[in-house]
Protein backbone atom coordinates (compact mmCIF):
# COMPACT_ATOMS: atom_id res chain seq x y z
CA UNK A 1 0.00 0.00 0.00
CA UNK A 2 3.01 2.13 0.79
CA UNK A 3 4.37 1.87 -2.61
CA UNK A 4 1.39 2.04 -4.37
CA UNK A 5 0.89 5.47 -2.41
CA UNK A 6 4.02 6.60 -3.52
CA UNK A 7 3.06 5.74 -6.96
CA UNK A 8 0.07 8.19 -6.72
CA UNK A 9 1.80 10.46 -5.17
CA UNK A 10 4.84 11.23 -7.45
CA UNK A 11 4.10 9.10 -10.99
CA UNK A 12 2.60 12.02 -12.51
CA UNK A 13 5.66 13.72 -12.33
CA UNK A 14 7.98 10.89 -13.14
CA UNK A 15 5.76 8.85 -15.47
CA UNK A 16 8.15 5.75 -14.53
CA UNK A 17 5.01 3.07 -14.98
CA UNK A 18 3.50 2.39 -18.12
CA UNK A 19 0.74 -0.33 -16.25
CA UNK A 20 0.53 -0.47 -12.83
CA UNK A 21 -1.07 -3.44 -11.29
CA UNK A 22 -2.32 -2.34 -8.25
CA UNK A 23 -5.25 -4.90 -7.60
CA UNK A 24 -2.85 -7.59 -8.33
CA UNK A 25 -0.48 -5.99 -6.05
CA UNK A 26 -2.91 -5.73 -3.30
CA UNK A 27 -3.54 -9.71 -3.69
CA UNK A 28 -0.02 -10.85 -4.25
CA UNK A 29 0.65 -8.87 -1.39
CA UNK A 30 -1.77 -10.74 0.53
CA UNK A 31 -0.69 -14.34 -0.53
CA UNK A 32 2.64 -12.94 0.66
CA UNK A 33 1.35 -12.25 4.04
CA UNK A 34 -0.18 -15.29 4.04
CA UNK A 35 3.55 -16.93 3.21
CA UNK A 36 5.07 -14.99 6.05
CA UNK A 37 3.03 -16.53 8.93
CA UNK A 38 3.49 -19.90 7.38
CA UNK A 39 7.11 -19.80 7.76
CA UNK A 40 7.66 -20.23 4.01
CA UNK A 41 9.05 -16.42 3.26
CA UNK A 42 11.95 -16.10 1.27
CA UNK A 43 14.26 -12.38 2.09
CA UNK A 44 12.18 -11.21 -1.16
CA UNK A 45 8.60 -12.94 -0.13
CA UNK A 46 6.30 -9.53 -0.12
CA UNK A 47 8.58 -6.99 -1.44
CA UNK A 48 7.41 -4.98 -4.52
CA UNK A 49 8.82 -4.54 -7.84
CA UNK A 50 8.67 -3.05 -10.99
CA UNK A 51 9.05 -5.18 -14.11
CA UNK A 52 10.79 -3.12 -17.07
CA UNK A 53 8.04 -3.92 -19.79
CA UNK A 54 10.35 -5.84 -22.29
CA UNK A 55 9.86 -8.56 -19.77
CA UNK A 56 7.03 -11.04 -20.60
CA UNK A 57 4.25 -10.81 -17.86
CA UNK A 58 1.39 -13.62 -17.37
CA UNK A 59 -2.18 -11.53 -18.10
CA UNK A 60 -0.49 -8.04 -18.34
CA UNK A 61 0.26 -6.02 -20.80
CA UNK A 62 3.97 -6.24 -22.44
CA UNK A 63 4.14 -3.21 -24.82
CA UNK A 64 7.96 -2.74 -24.67
CA UNK A 65 7.11 1.10 -25.36
CA UNK A 66 5.84 0.34 -28.87
CA UNK A 67 2.59 1.10 -30.91
CA UNK A 68 4.05 -2.47 -32.32
CA UNK A 69 2.83 -4.17 -28.69
CA UNK A 70 0.45 -1.74 -27.30
CA UNK A 71 -2.43 -4.21 -27.11
CA UNK A 72 0.31 -7.34 -26.59
CA UNK A 73 -0.86 -9.56 -23.43
CA UNK A 74 1.81 -12.43 -22.77
CA UNK A 75 0.34 -16.03 -21.48
CA UNK A 76 3.89 -16.65 -20.25
CA UNK A 77 5.96 -15.10 -17.77
CA UNK A 78 9.83 -14.17 -18.38
CA UNK A 79 11.97 -16.90 -16.29
CA UNK A 80 13.43 -13.77 -14.74
CA UNK A 81 9.60 -12.98 -13.48
CA UNK A 82 8.33 -16.54 -12.66
CA UNK A 83 11.57 -17.01 -10.37
CA UNK A 84 11.12 -13.63 -8.40
CA UNK A 85 7.16 -14.97 -8.39
CA UNK A 86 7.92 -18.04 -6.83
CA UNK A 87 10.03 -15.92 -4.34
CA UNK A 88 6.85 -14.22 -3.29
CA UNK A 89 8.29 -10.32 -4.62
CA UNK A 90 5.16 -8.27 -5.39
CA UNK A 91 4.54 -6.91 -9.16
CA UNK A 92 3.47 -3.12 -8.81
CA UNK A 93 3.62 -2.80 -12.61
CA UNK A 94 5.84 -2.36 -15.89
CA UNK A 95 8.38 0.20 -16.18
CA UNK A 96 8.72 2.87 -19.01
CA UNK A 97 11.76 2.35 -21.24
CA UNK A 98 13.11 3.53 -24.89
CA UNK A 99 11.17 1.42 -27.57
CA UNK A 100 12.35 -2.22 -27.73
CA UNK A 101 15.60 -1.05 -25.19
CA UNK A 102 16.64 1.47 -28.49
CA UNK A 103 18.00 4.48 -26.66
CA UNK A 104 19.36 6.10 -23.95
CA UNK A 105 17.09 8.60 -21.94
CA UNK A 106 13.60 6.96 -22.40
CA UNK A 107 12.47 9.60 -24.85
CA UNK A 108 12.56 6.85 -27.47
CA UNK A 109 9.12 5.29 -25.58
CA UNK A 110 5.77 5.44 -27.90
CA UNK A 111 3.86 6.76 -24.87
CA UNK A 112 5.53 9.56 -22.88
CA UNK A 113 9.39 10.25 -21.90
CA UNK A 114 10.24 9.59 -18.02
CA UNK A 115 11.43 12.07 -15.81
CA UNK A 116 14.40 11.92 -13.98
CA UNK A 117 13.26 12.76 -10.11
CA UNK A 118 16.67 14.47 -8.98
CA UNK A 119 15.55 17.27 -11.62
CA UNK A 120 12.12 16.57 -13.55
CA UNK A 121 14.03 18.68 -16.59
CA UNK A 122 16.29 16.34 -17.29
CA UNK A 123 15.99 12.73 -19.07
CA UNK A 124 16.66 9.64 -16.11
CA UNK A 125 18.57 7.80 -19.13
CA UNK A 126 17.56 4.82 -20.73
CA UNK A 127 16.69 2.41 -21.74
CA UNK A 128 15.33 1.49 -18.57
CA UNK A 129 14.98 4.57 -17.46
CA UNK A 130 11.55 3.63 -15.84
CA UNK A 131 12.98 1.25 -13.47
CA UNK A 132 15.82 3.28 -12.89
CA UNK A 133 13.40 6.36 -12.12
CA UNK A 134 10.85 4.73 -10.16
CA UNK A 135 13.86 3.16 -7.75
CA UNK A 136 15.47 6.55 -7.35
CA UNK A 137 11.74 8.25 -6.48
CA UNK A 138 10.74 5.39 -3.96
CA UNK A 139 8.27 4.41 -6.44
CA UNK A 140 9.63 0.40 -6.37
CA UNK A 141 11.88 -0.74 -3.86
CA UNK A 142 13.36 -2.30 -6.90
CA UNK A 143 12.77 -3.04 -10.57
CA UNK A 144 14.18 -5.52 -13.33
CA UNK A 145 16.26 -3.62 -16.21
CA UNK A 146 17.75 -4.98 -19.46
CA UNK A 147 20.89 -3.89 -20.48
CA UNK A 148 22.31 -4.59 -23.97
CA UNK A 149 25.09 -1.78 -24.11
CA UNK A 150 24.27 -0.25 -20.97
CA UNK A 151 20.96 -0.03 -20.10
CA UNK A 152 20.95 -0.87 -16.69
CA UNK A 153 23.74 0.66 -15.41
CA UNK A 154 23.36 3.79 -17.56
CA UNK A 155 20.00 4.88 -15.97
CA UNK A 156 21.33 3.80 -12.20
CA UNK A 157 24.05 6.11 -12.91
CA UNK A 158 21.34 8.95 -13.83
CA UNK A 159 19.28 8.16 -11.63
CA UNK A 160 21.55 7.64 -8.41
CA UNK A 161 20.86 4.09 -7.98
CA UNK A 162 22.66 0.83 -7.75
CA UNK A 163 22.40 -1.29 -10.72
CA UNK A 164 24.49 -4.65 -11.59
CA UNK A 165 24.03 -6.15 -15.45
CA UNK A 166 25.09 -10.17 -15.11
CA UNK A 167 28.01 -12.09 -17.07
CA UNK A 168 26.13 -13.06 -20.24
CA UNK A 169 24.03 -16.29 -19.70
CA UNK A 170 23.95 -15.68 -16.30
CA UNK A 171 20.33 -15.07 -16.11
CA UNK A 172 17.91 -16.70 -18.65
CA UNK A 173 16.73 -14.32 -21.62
CA UNK A 174 13.45 -16.53 -21.93
CA UNK A 175 10.18 -14.05 -22.01
CA UNK A 176 13.07 -11.30 -22.73
CA UNK A 177 11.86 -9.34 -25.57
CA UNK A 178 14.76 -9.52 -28.29
CA UNK A 179 16.59 -6.33 -29.40
CA UNK A 180 20.37 -7.77 -29.78
CA UNK A 181 20.17 -11.50 -28.39
CA UNK A 182 24.28 -12.04 -28.56
CA UNK A 183 24.49 -8.82 -25.98
CA UNK A 184 20.61 -8.69 -23.97
CA UNK A 185 21.13 -9.38 -20.56
CA UNK A 186 18.20 -9.00 -17.46
CA UNK A 187 19.73 -7.59 -14.00
CA UNK A 188 18.33 -5.94 -11.14
CA UNK A 189 18.07 -2.18 -10.29
CA UNK A 190 17.68 -1.49 -6.11
CA UNK A 191 18.79 0.83 -3.92
CA UNK A 192 22.16 -0.78 -2.85
CA UNK A 193 24.48 -4.12 -3.57
CA UNK A 194 22.82 -6.19 -0.68
CA UNK A 195 19.70 -5.83 -2.29
CA UNK A 196 21.37 -6.16 -5.97
CA UNK A 197 22.64 -9.43 -4.58
CA UNK A 198 19.46 -10.82 -3.46
CA UNK A 199 17.87 -9.86 -6.44
CA UNK A 200 20.53 -11.76 -8.68
CA UNK A 201 20.14 -15.16 -6.07
CA UNK A 202 16.67 -15.37 -7.06
CA UNK A 203 16.78 -14.67 -11.27
CA UNK A 204 20.01 -16.22 -11.81
CA UNK A 205 20.74 -20.06 -13.05
CA UNK A 206 20.23 -22.58 -16.08
CA UNK A 207 17.18 -22.43 -17.59
CA UNK A 208 16.45 -25.33 -20.58
CA UNK A 209 14.29 -22.62 -22.23
CA UNK A 210 17.49 -20.59 -23.15
CA UNK A 211 20.39 -22.43 -24.94
CA UNK A 212 22.68 -19.25 -23.94
CA UNK A 213 22.14 -19.54 -20.55
CA UNK A 214 24.92 -21.41 -18.10
CA UNK A 215 24.87 -24.62 -16.48
CA UNK A 216 27.64 -22.56 -13.51
CA UNK A 217 26.11 -22.85 -10.36
CA UNK A 218 25.09 -19.90 -8.23
CA UNK A 219 27.25 -19.15 -5.24
CA UNK A 220 25.57 -17.51 -2.38
CA UNK A 221 25.96 -13.76 -3.59
CA UNK A 222 24.98 -12.22 0.35
CA UNK A 223 27.59 -14.39 1.80
CA UNK A 224 30.48 -12.66 -0.66
CA UNK A 225 29.48 -9.64 0.72
CA UNK A 226 32.30 -9.70 3.67
CA UNK A 227 32.93 -5.76 3.41
CA UNK A 228 37.01 -6.66 3.04
CA UNK A 229 38.44 -5.81 -0.41
CA UNK A 230 42.29 -5.54 0.89
CA UNK A 231 44.45 -6.87 -1.48
CA UNK A 232 41.87 -6.58 -4.58
CA UNK A 233 43.77 -5.14 -7.98
CA UNK A 234 41.84 -2.93 -9.71
CA UNK A 235 42.57 -2.14 -12.84
CA UNK A 236 41.82 1.72 -13.92
CA UNK A 237 41.36 1.95 -17.80
CA UNK A 238 43.06 5.37 -19.31
CA UNK A 239 41.08 5.29 -21.85
CA UNK A 240 37.79 5.15 -19.71
CA UNK A 241 38.92 8.93 -18.98
CA UNK A 242 39.30 10.35 -22.45
CA UNK A 243 38.72 14.20 -23.18
CA UNK A 244 35.24 15.28 -23.31
CA UNK A 245 34.02 14.27 -19.94
CA UNK A 246 32.25 15.83 -17.72
CA UNK A 247 35.15 17.36 -15.23
CA UNK A 248 32.23 16.90 -12.35
CA UNK A 249 31.83 13.22 -13.62
CA UNK A 250 36.05 12.63 -13.38
CA UNK A 251 36.26 14.11 -9.99
CA UNK A 252 33.70 12.34 -8.60
CA UNK A 253 35.15 9.04 -9.75
CA UNK A 254 38.71 9.57 -9.13
CA UNK A 255 37.43 10.34 -5.09
CA UNK A 256 35.46 7.12 -5.62
CA UNK A 257 38.88 5.35 -6.68
CA UNK A 258 40.92 7.36 -3.96
CA UNK A 259 38.49 5.85 -1.28
CA UNK A 260 38.36 1.83 -2.46
CA UNK A 261 42.20 2.46 -2.47
CA UNK A 262 41.84 3.33 1.16
CA UNK A 263 39.80 0.44 1.91
CA UNK A 264 42.62 -1.77 0.98
CA UNK A 265 42.38 -2.02 -3.21
CA UNK A 266 46.01 -1.98 -5.19
CA UNK A 267 44.97 0.38 -8.16
CA UNK A 268 46.97 -0.54 -11.36
CA UNK A 269 46.61 1.88 -15.17
CA UNK A 270 45.84 -0.32 -17.30
CA UNK A 271 44.57 -0.16 -20.92
CA UNK A 272 42.25 -1.22 -23.31
CA UNK A 273 43.20 -0.18 -26.36
CA UNK A 274 40.22 -1.16 -28.47
CA UNK A 275 37.67 1.45 -26.52
CA UNK A 276 37.81 3.41 -29.43
CA UNK A 277 36.13 1.12 -31.85
CA UNK A 278 33.27 0.02 -29.70
CA UNK A 279 30.35 2.29 -30.22
CA UNK A 280 31.31 1.94 -33.90
CA UNK A 281 30.87 -1.75 -33.83
CA UNK A 282 28.06 -1.88 -31.17
CA UNK A 283 26.34 0.04 -33.76
CA UNK A 284 27.29 -2.52 -36.49
CA UNK A 285 26.65 -5.92 -34.57
CA UNK A 286 23.17 -4.88 -32.05
CA UNK A 287 21.61 -2.55 -35.34
CA UNK A 288 21.81 -5.91 -37.24
CA UNK A 289 20.52 -8.44 -34.67
CA UNK A 290 17.92 -5.95 -34.62
CA UNK A 291 16.68 -6.03 -38.09
CA UNK A 292 16.54 -9.65 -37.94
CA UNK A 293 14.53 -9.82 -34.56
CA UNK A 294 12.24 -7.63 -35.24
CA UNK A 295 10.87 -9.15 -38.46
CA UNK A 296 8.58 -11.13 -36.59
CA UNK A 297 6.63 -7.63 -36.26
CA UNK A 298 4.80 -8.29 -39.72
CA UNK A 299 1.43 -7.60 -38.39
CA UNK A 300 0.06 -11.05 -38.71
CA UNK A 301 1.67 -13.32 -35.71
CA UNK A 302 0.95 -10.63 -33.17
CA UNK A 303 0.77 -6.90 -31.62
CA UNK A 304 -0.09 -3.97 -34.08
CA UNK A 305 -1.72 -4.83 -37.60
CA UNK A 306 -2.66 -2.32 -40.18
CA UNK A 307 -6.30 -3.45 -41.92
CA UNK A 308 -6.52 -1.65 -45.69
CA UNK A 309 -7.65 -2.58 -48.31
CA UNK A 310 -4.34 -3.37 -50.05
CA UNK A 311 -2.73 -6.96 -50.35
CA UNK A 312 -0.54 -8.91 -47.97
CA UNK A 313 2.60 -6.63 -48.97
CA UNK A 314 1.16 -2.80 -48.46
CA UNK A 315 -0.30 -4.35 -44.31
CA UNK A 316 3.00 -5.57 -43.63
CA UNK A 317 4.81 -2.34 -44.61
CA UNK A 318 1.47 0.37 -43.12
CA UNK A 319 2.06 -2.20 -40.20
CA UNK A 320 5.95 -1.50 -39.77
CA UNK A 321 5.48 2.33 -41.01
CA UNK A 322 2.75 2.85 -38.03
CA UNK A 323 3.86 0.29 -35.44
CA UNK A 324 7.45 1.42 -35.13
CA UNK A 325 8.97 4.64 -33.96
CA UNK A 326 11.67 6.12 -35.96
CA UNK A 327 14.61 5.28 -33.90
CA UNK A 328 13.59 1.52 -34.20
CA UNK A 329 13.43 1.98 -37.92
CA UNK A 330 16.80 3.59 -38.08
CA UNK A 331 18.24 0.65 -36.55
CA UNK A 332 16.33 -1.53 -38.44
CA UNK A 333 17.70 0.01 -41.83
CA UNK A 334 21.25 -0.27 -40.79
CA UNK A 335 21.28 -3.25 -39.51
CA UNK A 336 19.70 -4.72 -42.71
CA UNK A 337 22.11 -3.06 -44.81
CA UNK A 338 24.74 -4.02 -42.58
CA UNK A 339 23.79 -7.29 -43.36
CA UNK A 340 22.76 -7.28 -47.21
CA UNK A 341 25.03 -9.18 -49.60
CA UNK A 342 27.92 -7.00 -50.59
CA UNK A 343 28.07 -4.81 -47.39
CA UNK A 344 28.01 -8.33 -44.97
CA UNK A 345 32.05 -8.75 -45.12
CA UNK A 346 32.77 -5.03 -45.17
CA UNK A 347 30.73 -4.28 -42.00
CA UNK A 348 29.24 -7.02 -40.39
CA UNK A 349 31.57 -9.43 -40.61
CA UNK A 350 34.51 -6.60 -39.76
CA UNK A 351 32.77 -5.84 -36.38
CA UNK A 352 32.82 -9.39 -35.18
CA UNK A 353 36.33 -9.19 -35.59
CA UNK A 354 36.78 -5.75 -33.87
CA UNK A 355 34.35 -7.82 -31.08
CA UNK A 356 37.25 -10.17 -30.74
CA UNK A 357 39.24 -8.10 -30.03
CA UNK A 358 37.64 -6.27 -27.56
CA UNK A 359 36.45 -9.23 -25.78
CA UNK A 360 40.79 -9.92 -25.98
CA UNK A 361 41.40 -6.83 -24.48
CA UNK A 362 39.66 -6.91 -21.24
CA UNK A 363 40.95 -11.17 -21.20
CA UNK A 364 44.15 -9.79 -21.10
CA UNK A 365 43.85 -7.65 -18.51
CA UNK A 366 42.20 -9.42 -16.36
CA UNK A 367 45.24 -11.71 -16.01
CA UNK A 368 46.70 -8.29 -14.39
CA UNK A 369 43.93 -7.26 -12.12
CA UNK A 370 40.68 -8.40 -10.14
CA UNK A 371 38.63 -5.81 -11.69
CA UNK A 372 38.31 -2.65 -13.05
CA UNK A 373 36.96 1.04 -11.99
CA UNK A 374 35.83 3.78 -14.41
CA UNK A 375 32.84 5.51 -15.00
CA UNK A 376 29.66 4.93 -16.38
CA UNK A 377 28.88 7.45 -18.32
CA UNK A 378 31.24 10.55 -19.49
CA UNK A 379 27.97 12.67 -19.06
CA UNK A 380 25.19 13.33 -15.94
CA UNK A 381 21.68 13.32 -16.79
CA UNK A 382 21.15 15.78 -19.76
CA UNK A 383 18.47 18.57 -20.24
CA UNK A 384 14.68 16.32 -22.07
CA UNK A 385 15.11 16.98 -26.07
CA UNK A 386 18.99 18.15 -25.67
CA UNK A 387 20.03 15.30 -27.47
CA UNK A 388 17.11 13.40 -29.41
CA UNK A 389 17.70 15.64 -32.99
CA UNK A 390 21.35 14.19 -32.74
CA UNK A 391 21.52 9.79 -32.63
CA UNK A 392 25.42 9.77 -33.05
CA UNK A 393 25.53 12.28 -29.68
CA UNK A 394 22.80 9.84 -28.00
CA UNK A 395 24.68 7.16 -29.14
CA UNK A 396 28.55 8.74 -27.19
CA UNK A 397 26.65 8.59 -24.20
CA UNK A 398 26.87 4.74 -23.74
CA UNK A 399 31.05 4.29 -24.93
CA UNK A 400 31.84 3.08 -21.67
CA UNK A 401 29.11 1.00 -21.31
CA UNK A 402 29.40 -0.82 -24.76
CA UNK A 403 32.70 -2.46 -24.30
CA UNK A 404 31.30 -4.77 -21.65
CA UNK A 405 28.24 -6.02 -23.30
CA UNK A 406 30.60 -7.05 -26.42
CA UNK A 407 32.55 -8.66 -24.25
CA UNK A 408 29.53 -10.51 -22.14
CA UNK A 409 30.75 -9.15 -18.60
CA UNK A 410 29.58 -8.60 -15.39
CA UNK A 411 29.26 -4.40 -14.85
CA UNK A 412 27.66 -2.82 -11.81
CA UNK A 413 26.69 1.07 -11.65
CA UNK A 414 27.49 1.97 -7.84
CA UNK A 415 26.51 5.97 -7.19
CA UNK A 416 29.59 7.85 -6.21
CA UNK A 417 28.39 11.44 -5.62
CA UNK A 418 27.72 14.45 -8.00
CA UNK A 419 28.50 16.67 -10.83
CA UNK A 420 26.33 19.93 -10.38
CA UNK A 421 23.85 18.28 -8.24
CA UNK A 422 23.11 14.98 -10.43
CA UNK A 423 24.20 12.00 -9.86
CA UNK A 424 27.10 10.21 -10.68
CA UNK A 425 27.92 6.25 -11.07
CA UNK A 426 31.38 4.38 -11.00
CA UNK A 427 31.46 1.39 -12.64
CA UNK A 428 32.98 -1.95 -11.62
CA UNK A 429 33.68 -3.96 -14.17
CA UNK A 430 34.79 -7.96 -13.34
CA UNK A 431 36.03 -11.23 -15.54
CA UNK A 432 33.10 -13.55 -16.31
CA UNK A 433 30.85 -14.50 -13.40
CA UNK A 434 32.36 -12.28 -10.98
CA UNK A 435 29.39 -10.76 -9.80
CA UNK A 436 30.19 -11.99 -6.02
CA UNK A 437 33.41 -10.56 -6.62
CA UNK A 438 31.24 -6.96 -7.81
CA UNK A 439 28.51 -6.83 -5.41
CA UNK A 440 31.54 -6.73 -2.51
CA UNK A 441 33.25 -4.13 -3.97
CA UNK A 442 30.02 -2.11 -4.37
CA UNK A 443 28.81 -3.36 -0.79
CA UNK A 444 32.24 -2.50 0.71
CA UNK A 445 32.79 0.91 -0.76
CA UNK A 446 28.54 1.83 -0.04
N1 LIG B 1 21.68 2.93 -25.70
C1 LIG B 1 22.06 1.69 -26.27
C2 LIG B 1 21.21 1.42 -27.49
O1 LIG B 1 20.40 2.21 -27.79
C3 LIG B 1 21.93 0.57 -25.27
C4 LIG B 1 20.53 0.23 -25.01
C5 LIG B 1 20.37 -1.00 -24.16
O2 LIG B 1 21.27 -1.38 -23.42
N2 LIG B 1 19.22 -1.64 -24.30
O3 LIG B 1 21.31 0.43 -28.14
Amino acid sequence: DACLERIAAVDDRISAYITVTADLARQQATDADRRIAAGDASPLTGVPMQIKDLLCTNGIATTCASRMLAEYIPVYDATAVARLREHGAVLLGKGNMDEFGMGSSTENSAFFPTRNPWDTGRVPGGSSGGSAAAVSAGAAPFALGTDTGGSIRQPASFCGVTGLKPTYGRVSRYGLVAYASSLDQVGPIARDAADCALILQSIAGHDSRDATSLPDAVPDYSAALTGDISGLRLGVPSEYFAEGMDAGVRAAVTAAIDQLAALGAEIREVSLPTTQYALACYYIIAPSECSANLARYDGVKYGYSHQGDGDMWEAMERTRQHGFGPEVKRRIMLGAFALSSGYYDAYYHKAQQVRTLIRQDFAHVFEEVDALAAPVSPVVAFPIGERTDDPVRMYLVDVYTLPVNMAGLPAMSVPCGFSNGLPVGLQLIGPHLSEDRLLNIAHTYQ
